[in-house]
C-alpha cells in the first residue's frame, strides 16, 4: 500500500509525509472514521512511508529493500494486531493467524471486520484476547532490526478486551524510543478514552462519491453509470461501495441461473437441467441454498406482476425485462406447490442429502408445475 493507492485524503497524507520527512513522528496516532473510508490502508501506507529508504514526492519508492519487504507485509519492523477468533483454549495471538490476515489485506486493503471473520471463522466474533498484551510486550523489547522505526499496527483496537487495553495504555504511557503505534479503528468511542487521549487523532472523513467511481472503474472494469449507481448508495465507504459491486455480480450470477433452470425446465430439456444443476454445485452449499432464496423471490415478484399490481413489484431492469414475459407462467395453481418444493430443496440441502440430486429432483417438479 502506498499513499497513492488510498482513496482520497490528499491533505492528510501531505500532512503525514511532512512529519515524517521533518523527523516529528508522534508515538501513538490514531487513525478513525466509519467503516470503509482506509483507516488500515493508510496506517499501511503511512509505515511504508516511515521505513522506506529511498522516498521520492511524498511517496514511498517501491524498490528499496525496505519496501521490497512492506509489499509482501513482511518486514521485520512491522508488527500487526487485529482481532482473532480461538478455535481453542490455547492462547492464540494474531502471529497464528499473520499469514491469512496477509493474504487478505493484499487482496483488498478496504476489508472489513466481517470480511475478516468470515475468511478465518465462517462468521463467529473476534477479539483482540489478553493472550496478545504478553504478544506486543514482548515485540516490544527487540530492537528495530533494519528500518529507523518499529511499527505496529493495531487494526480495530476496540475490539480489545479490557485486559489487553489496559496493558497497551502502560505501554503508551511510556513509549520505547523509536516504537510507533498506528491505531486504526472504525468505532473510536469504544476505546477507552484514556488510550485515545495518548495518541495523536486524525479523522478520515467519508470518501467524496466520485473519488469512489473513479477507483470502482478503474478496479472493476465496469461502466461509469454502474459504478455511479454503488457509489452513490456507499455513503462515502469504499468497502460499502464494494459489497454493493459483489451483490449486483451475484445477482446477475443468480438471475442467468434462474433464466436457464425456468427455459430448460419449460421445454424439458433434461440434458441442459444436468448440466445446469452440476454447475451450480460446484458453488458450494451455501452458495446453493442463497440461490434457493432468490429463486423464491423471483417467483413470488412474477406471481405479483401476474396480477398485475406492479407497485409490489422489486426486481432489477433485467429481472423485470425477463419477468415481462415469464410472469403469465406463475399463476395461483402453481405459485404455492412451486415455493414448496424450493423450500423443500433448502431443507434437504441442510440435512445434507446430496445437492445435485436435489436440485436436478427440484428441477423435474419444477417441469410439471411450470404447465399448470
Ligand atoms: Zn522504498
Amino acid at each position: 500500500m502506498f499513499f497513492r493507492d488510498v482513496i482520497g485524503n490528499n491533505e492528510l497524507k501531505r500532512q503525514l509525509a511532512n512529519s515524517v520527512d521533518n523527523g516529528r513522528v508522534p508515538h501513538a496516532q490514531l487513525f478513525y472514521g466509519k467503516q470503509g473510508v482506509g483507516q488500515l490502508a493508510l496506517s499501511l501506507a503511512y509505515a511504508r512511508y516511515l521505513c522506506c529508504q529511498n522516498r521520492i514526492d511524498g511517496d514511498s519508492c517501491g524498490t528499496c529493500p525496505s519496501c521490497v519487504k512492506f509489499s509482501k507485509m513482511a518486514h521485520p519492523d512491522l508488527h500487526f494486531v487485529f482481532p482473532i477468533v480461538k478455535p481453542d483454549s490455547k492462547n492464540y495471538t494474531s502471529d497464528d493467524f499473520l499469514a491469512q490476515f496477509r493474504e487478505g489485506v493484499q487482496e483488498n486493503a478496504y476489508l472489513t471486520f466481517d470480511d475478516w471473520m468470515n475468511m478465518i471463522s465462517a462468521g463467529k466474533q473476534g477479539y483482540i484476547y489478553t493472550s496478545e498484551s504478553e504478544n506486543i510486550v514482548k515485540k516490544l523489547n527487540f530492537k528495530a532490526y533494519e528500518a529507523p522505526y518499529k511499527v505496529m499496527i493495531i487494526w480495530l483496537p476496540e475490539k480489545m478486551q479490557e485486559s489487553c487495553a489496559n496493558k497497551l495504555l502502560k505501554i503508551l504511557e511510556e513509549p520505547h524510543s523509536g516504537t510507533i503505534f498506528l491505531l486504526a479503528t472504525e468505532n473510536a468511542e469504544q476505546i477507552i478514552t484514556t488510550i485515545r487521549s495518548r495518541t495523536q487523532q486524525h479523522y478520515l472523513p467519508p470518501i467524496p462519491q466520485q473519488k469512489i467511481s473513479e477507483e470502482l472503474q478503474q478496479k472493476y472494469q465496469i461502466s461509469s453509470s454502474e459504478a455511479d449507481f454503488c457509489a452513490r448508495n456507499a455513503m462515502g465507504s469504499f468497502s460499502l461501495a464494494q459489497k454493493l459491486i459483489n451483490d449486483t455480480k451475484r445477482n446477475e450470477f443468480f438471475l442467468e441461473k434462474f433464466v436457464s433452470l425456468m427455459r430448460f425446465a419449460w421445454t424439458k430439456d433434461f440434458l441442459n437441467l444436468k448440466a445446469l444443476t452440476e454447475s451450480l454445485e460446484k458453488q458450494g452449499k451455501m452458495e446453493v441454498k442463497e440461490f434457493l432464496i432468490y429463486a423464491q423471490n423471483m417467483l413470488r415478484e412474477n406471481f405479483i406482476l401476474n396480477l398485475k399490481n406492479l407497485q409490489l413489484n422489486y426486481l432489477t431492469r433485467e429481472e423485470l425485462n425477463f419477468s415481462s414475459k415469464f410472469s403469465q407462467f406463475i399463476n395461483e395453481r402453481n405459485i404455492f406447490q412451486l415455493m414448496d418444493e424450493f423450500q423443500q430443496a433448502e431443507v434437504e440441502i441442510d440435512q445434507n442429502v446430496n445437492v445435485k440430486i436435489v436440485l436436478f429432483d427440484l428441477s423435474l417438479k419444477i417441469c410439471s408445475l411450470l404447465k399448470k
